[in-house]
């Protein structure tokens, strides 16, 4: 039996997850619902997603606009045993209440408090302690980023204090009302509240996070400093490391691909996902190693990198899969992901 799954919102988390989850052998997307017509709701439809109608949407206009729906918000959770909510920060929240309605699952995003579900989630991260739960939420971008990481360098030489500086994009491609155009704003909180969201995930996890946005669209780039309890033999065993998990992408210093854009170019040559960049990506020339002193770079697609957390997320909760490992690399084929 496939777990039956609806999206609540379909933006830009919203759309990724649904095609996500429609690749996975074990789950079966019922629908996404949508506030108003648009070129997304008009992509449901053409790939085959019933179309249900979200929030305070007005079916007429979707009558008007040529795009039969196939019930309302409320119609679709009565027939799934999971929603993923991918619905604007803090409007999750708000849809809580009508997924305890419906008795049913929720998997929440990273724009929500992480009291709006038993558990945060990160795959590589705590995916065991997240078996069974009825609620979770996947952290956000550029704190999945730091999980990932963090679970890599915990087990193999231990953190001892880990420093790093988020650098934001502005905007998302698609928004045109946002983000500086020309400018570096700090974040005036420090230490910002990306270090304690990473410890939703990692409890114990001395880190202390700083940020700052710029005019990008493309995608985040985090400056990292990490003090290691047990030292690697050379920066080799480290990239080694982070080359042999899943969901890391190391460029070596022949592809050139020396920047965010590169990368990205990169993600439309390969044509995943929405030629997307769902990995972390290091670079062997960005990371670099003093002793127990741990210098890298990563970047960060905001827009997919929570994509495979969120179908692991469902897998957790319905315990579909003997373990994390398991679950991450079904997710991965799937999706058309390798390690590397
Ligand atoms: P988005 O604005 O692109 O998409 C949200 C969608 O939800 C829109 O289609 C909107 O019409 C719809 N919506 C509005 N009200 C709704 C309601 N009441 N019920 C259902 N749908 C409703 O937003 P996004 O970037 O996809 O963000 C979604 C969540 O994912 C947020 O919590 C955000 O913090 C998180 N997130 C975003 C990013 C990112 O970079 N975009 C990265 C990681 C996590």
């Amino acid at each position: 039996m496939k777990v039956r799954v609806a999206i609540n919102g379909f933006g830009t988390i919203g759309k990724r997850v649904a095609d996500a989850v429609a690749r996975q052998p074990d789950m079966e997307l019922v629908g996404v619902t949508k506030t108003r017509p648009s070129f997304e709701a008009r992509r449901a439809r053409e790939k085959g997603y019933p179309l249900y109608l979200a929030g305070e949407g007005k079916a007429e206009e979707f009558a008007a606009a040529g795009l039969p729906l196939a019930g309302t918000a409320a119609e679709l959770l009565a027939r799934v045993d999971v929603v993923v909510d991918a619905a604007p920060d803090k409007i999750g929240r708000e849809n809580r209440r009508l997924y305890e309605a419906a008795g049913i699952r929720a998997v929440f995003q990273g724009g929500e408090k992480p009291d709006v579900a038993e558990a945060s989630f990160n795959a590589l991260g705590n995916y065991a302690a997240c078996r069974g739960k009825r609620t979770l939420r996947v952290v956000s971008c550029n704190t999945t980023g730091l999980a990932r990481a963090a679970a890599v360098l915990l087990p193999n030489w231990g953190v001892d204090h880990w420093e790093a500086t988020l650098v934001r994009r502005g905007a998302d491609p698609a928004e045109s009302k946002k983000g500086p155009i020309n400018g570096i704003l700090p974040t005036f909180q420090l230490p910002s509240h990306h270090g304690p969201d990473v410890r939703t995930v990692f409890p114990e996890l001395s880190i202390a996070t700083t940020a700052l946005v710029v005019p990008t669209t493309l995608m985040h780039v985090h400056v990292n400093h990490v003090r290691l309890k047990r030292p690697p033999q050379a920066v080799a065993e480290v990239l080694e490391g982070f080359r042999r998990t899943p969901r890391f992408r190391i460029f070596a210093p022949w592809e050139h691909a020396d920047g965010t854009p590169q990368v990205m170019e990169y993600a439309r040559d390969r044509g995943i996902g929405f030629n997307d960049m769902m990995e972390n990506v290091l670079w062997e020339a960005g990371t670099r190693l003093e002793g127990r002193d741990l210098y890298f770079f990563q970047a960060i697609h905001q827009e997919s990198i929570v994509v495979p957390e969120n179908v692991d997320a469902i897998r957790a909760m319905f315990d579909l899969a003997p373990d994390g490992p398991s679950s991450i690399a079904l997710t991965d084929r799937a999706l058309g992901l390798r390690a590397g």
